[in-house]
């Protein structure tokens, strides 16, 4: 049962779920809930434990039956909670990256990473790949220890209670819920999400009260989303995963990144590809252009020389020297050359087309898998509309925001939950 000062979940993760009826009423002697928070996810869960710390009673509304849908799913189900290093290069936003600084700064990694480690009982582990994963590797641990942390600091949850309006009057916020029930809140922390993974329950309800109470909502757009392609056949190649370079221009370059690529079914996945994907997804991006540079370790720094070398070996031989041997078919195919044709015998023509291709290979992208497989949303709130020292809204007294719901987009490798974690803790400390 959802009982007043105590966070609903018992032992274990998933909580056991109860919708009460009317809404948990706010402690005795109080009129309105001091804070309301919509949306436990990680951001909601960071900004009760911090709001709730500072002895104030905190009422969290969240739509799914279980809390920290995204956490559990996080990672390969490992949850990257965090990055091992971090500035704010490491995010995308329409605004000021001093802004992104200053927010990042209210909370250094490494105390975030000792919050994990002695408050929540999450003790972390770096990769090679610099990402910092929890030591047990179950990202089901890291729901269980927030919610925890939000039992013992007195948190309410109400789970199965999907808020459907929030207005403005009277001092405070009333909160409806989409079977009519309603509560009234002092100060209200919206840490609704974004749009991506919609089966979680993220349909941007968030972002229309934030407009509807006087906010901009930037356009959103699915990033860190495989990309799709109906051009050059590349489905022949699907499951193969490759070193490149990526360069996406409009017209100047405007991006580059390095990681492994995969071809998909449908287009292109893999760390760089979704690292890249907001250059193309975003409103602003369309008509970027995407090339890949094939980028094995060994791979010749010039492949016009290399080329030249001639001699008896078949063109495709050489290279399969450094490149996945379906790939170095592959663009023997695009270049409209025959694979066995040897370096001695390779026309000049057909031998720039094929440099090209493995320089700067075109990747036509149609589009992007969308919301269903994104993992995070671009634009949102502008950080401007919100003090970067309380994520307090500068135009509604009261209303502040958290994590994804901020036009703010991390690249992969926990940056994502690390912005929501700092900025949940920051929006907690200011509502409580
Ligand atoms: C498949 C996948 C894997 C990911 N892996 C990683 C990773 O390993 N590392 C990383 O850093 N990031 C990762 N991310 C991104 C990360 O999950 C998000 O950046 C992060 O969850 C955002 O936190 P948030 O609290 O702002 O939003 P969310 O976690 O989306 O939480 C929003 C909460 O609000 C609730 N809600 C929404 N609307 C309502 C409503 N009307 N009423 C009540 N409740 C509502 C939702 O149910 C949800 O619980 C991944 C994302 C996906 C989709």
């Amino acid at each position: 049962m959802v009982r007043p000062g105590r966070a609903e979940f018992l032992h274990g993760y998933p909580p056991s779920s109860v919708s009460d009826r009317p809404l948990p009423a706010p402690p005795d002697g109080l009129l309105r809930w001091p804070v309301v928070i919509v949306g436990a996810g990680a951001a909601g869960m960071m900004t009760a434990i911090h709001a709730a710390r500072t002895g104030v009673p905190v009422l969290v509304l969240e739509s799914a039956r279980k809390p920290g849908a995204k956490i559990k799913v996080s990672g390969g189900g490992r949850c990257n909670v965090l990055p091992s290093v971090v500035d704010e290069g490491d995010f995308h936003t329409e605004g000021s990256s001093k802004a992104v600084r200053k927010v990042l700064r209210s909370w250094p990694l490494d105390h975030v990473t000792a919050f994990f480690a002695d408050d929540l009982g999450i003790p972390l582990k770096v990769e090679d790949t610099g990402k910092v994963f929890p030591v047990s590797d179950r990202s089901g641990d890291v729901v269980v220890a927030l919610l925890r942390a939000m039992d013992r600091a007195g948190v309410t949850l109400a789970t199965d209670t999907r808020v459907a309006d929030v207005t403005r009057g009277d001092g405070g916020f009333t909160v409806t819920t989409t079977d009519d029930r309603s509560v009234h809140a002092d100060r209200l922390v919206l840490t609704t999400g974004g749009l991506s993974l919609p089966k979680t329950g993220s349909d941007g309800a968030g972002y229309r009260w934030a407009r509807t109470l006087g906010h901009t909502v930037l356009p959103r757009y699915p990033a860190l989303v495989p990309l799709l392609t109906d051009t050059g056949d590349w489905d022949r190649l699907a499951g193969l995963a490759v070193p490149a370079r990526l360069t996406a221009r409009a017209p100047k370059v405007v991006w580059e990144g390095e990681g492994d690529l995969l071809v998909t079914h449908k287009g292109f996945s893999g760390p760089v590809v979704l690292d890249a994907s907001y250059r193309v997804a975003a409103p602003w991006g369309q008509g970027t252009a995407l090339t890949a540079r094939w980028a094995a370790a060994d791979a010749p720094a010039d492949w016009d020389v290399h080329l030249q070398q001639g001699g008896a070996r078949p063109v495709a031989a050489v290279l399969r020297d450094t490149l996945p041997r379906r790939l170095a078919d592959h663009l023997c195919g695009l270049a409209d050359i025959d694979p066995s044709t040897t370096l001695g015998a390779l026309r000049r023509d057909d031998r720039k087309r094929l440099v090209s291709l493995l320089e700067e290979c075109p990747l036509h992208v149609t589009g992007t898998e969308g919301y269903r497989t994104a993992e995070v949303t671009g634009g949102g709130v502008p950080l401007a509309e919100l003090s970067t020292t309380t994520l307090e809204s500068r135009l509604v007294p009261g209303l502040h925001m958290a994590g994804e719901i901020i036009d703010v987009t991390g690249r992969l490798g926990g940056y994502n939950f690390h912005w929501a974690w700092v900025t949940g803790r920051l929006a907690g400390l200011a509502a409580g």
